[in-house]
């Protein structure tokens, strides 16, 4: 049997990031850029894994622009989408329109959420404040004097304490960090599981992403190239269900409300092809402790409703650096500051999270019960179609959010040209 890894590193920083996925990749470059030094832990060897939301949206699209990196983010493969359209039984309708959002890109980009941590690493890392540690995980927190004051990980190498004057919680939905901090979690329920999974897109299939709302089913197909990356929508806890009644009977699920894809549906070989997102919707009622914060969905898990975790995530990272970049290189970040955090980013959050309510109670939760066919489509929807205007408010909510923020922080010095990492 292998042994433990007992040799113990310690590293000292002036702020540790626990996980690097959006909130966190973002936080740590924008830090490193205004002259922070930062130090990245993310458990995973790479930033490779299954799906987790491909969007990046226009107000991150617009955060890159002001970076100065947008154009070279676009020259990535993408696909653009520029509306969300949807089929309501037998009528097709028309949901968002970006198209008069005012960003410099007026669509959604959708790129695997790997390439977009890669390209925010390789940017990031072109500052020497950067340092980012892959295998790494957090095991618990530093408390000294009720302040906390760092992490404890473990590496393949052995145990790691990393030591900072401020503690970002950035390990996503099922976090540690603020399990080990005691934060207190609001949860607000969510009605509904979601099973994820691809099958191959056909050249010849129509270009949009799609919400079918079918005879008591709900499938999303979002164009992923030469690929539709599929969510079917379950009642809580019926995963199970599903699996008992076979395979077989799943495809057919699938095939009903996409006939399209009916014969593709035979990719689905095994339940493994099928990823369960177990949905849940939760806030903390303090993102923060002395010396420590937690943003993006590590302080108020989304569910995937809207499409919309990422660019919160983000948008968290941003107003974080802007309102912490100074007070972290001159010594001074204190609970004033992180409660300034929380009150600046609270207030989109839990908009967002009360549509994402409403979704599930009024929209999908019915959808997903039988009940005889539409004869006409309800009253929002017939006014989204009559008055197209319309559609550039639910544009505006996905594409930006309810407060978009912009880089405030100074670069403190050129980024250097770098061939691999400058792990520390
Ligand atoms: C199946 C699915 C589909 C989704 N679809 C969309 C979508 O289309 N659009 C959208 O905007 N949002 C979507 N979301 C939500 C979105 O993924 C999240 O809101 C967003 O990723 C939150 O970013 P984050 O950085 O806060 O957390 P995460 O993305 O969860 O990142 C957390 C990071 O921390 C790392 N980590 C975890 N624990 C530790 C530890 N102990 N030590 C070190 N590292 C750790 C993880 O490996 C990960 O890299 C989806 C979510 C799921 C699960």
């Amino acid at each position: 049997m292998e042994s433990p890894p007992t040799t113990l590193e310690s590293v000292t920083t002036t702020c540790c990031v626990a996980g690097g996925g959006p909130a966190g990749m973002m936080a740590g470059f924008l830090l490193a850029r205004a002259g922070v030094d930062v130090v990245v832990l993310e458990k995973h060897t790479d930033f490779l894994r299954d799906f987790r939301g491909d969007t990046i949206h226009p107000s991150t699209l617009e955060l890159m622009y002001e970076l100065g990196i947008l154009e070279e983010f676009l020259r990535r493969p993408h696909q653009e989408l520029a509306q969300i359209g949807g089929q309501v039984e037998d009528f097709a309708v028309k949901l968002a329109d970006f198209s008069h959002l005012p960003t410099h890109c007026k669509f959604v980009a959708l790129m695997p959420q790997w390439d977009f941590l890669n390209f925010i690493a390789e940017k990031a890392k072109a500052y020497p404040q950067f340092h980012l540690r892959m295998e790494s995980e957090v095991t618990d927190l530093i408390e000294e004097n009720k302040r906390i004051v760092g992490v404890r990980a473990k590496t393949p190498t052995g145990n790691l304490e990393v030591r900072a004057d401020l503690t970002l919680g950035t390990d996503g939905r099922h976090s540690i960090v603020r399990d080990k901090a005691g934060l207190e979690v609001i949860d607000l329920g969510a009605p509904i599981d979601v099973l994820w999974m691809r099958l191959s897109r056909d050249p010849n299939d129509q270009e949009a992403a799609l919400g079918r709302f079918l005879g008591g089913k709900i499938l999303v197909t979002i164009n992923r190239g030469d690929y539709w990356q599929c969510a079917y929508v379950i009642p809580k806890g019926g995963a199970e269900v599903l699996r008992q009644k076979g395979l077989p009977a799943f495809r057919e699920a699938i095939a009903s409300a996409a006939p399209f894809l009916r014969e593709r549906t035979e990719e689905l070989k095994s339940w493994d092809d099928i990823k369960l997102l177990t949905v849940k919707v939760d806030h903390l009622r303090q993102w923060w402790r002395s010396g420590l914060l937690c943003l993006g969905d590590s302080a108020h898990a989304m569910s995937p409703v809207g499409g919309v975790g990422i660019n919160l995530a983000i948008q968290d990272a941003v107003a974080a650096a802007n309102i912490l970049a100074s007070p972290l290189l001159h010594g001074t970040v204190g609970d004033e500051q992180l409660r300034a955090v929380q009150k600046r980013r609270e207030f989109p959050t839990r908009m967002t999270q009360r549509l994402q309510v409403f979704a599930h109670k009024n929209i999908l939760a019915p959808a997903l019960s039988q009940r005889p066919p539409l004869r006409r489509l309800p009253l929002p929807l017939r006014l989204f179609q009559r008055f197209p205007a319309l559609r550039r408010i639910p544009a505006r909510v996905i594409g930006m959010g309810f407060r978009p923020e912009h880089v405030r922080t100074p670069e403190a010095q050129k980024p250097v040209a770098i061939n691999g990492s400058n792990a520390a």
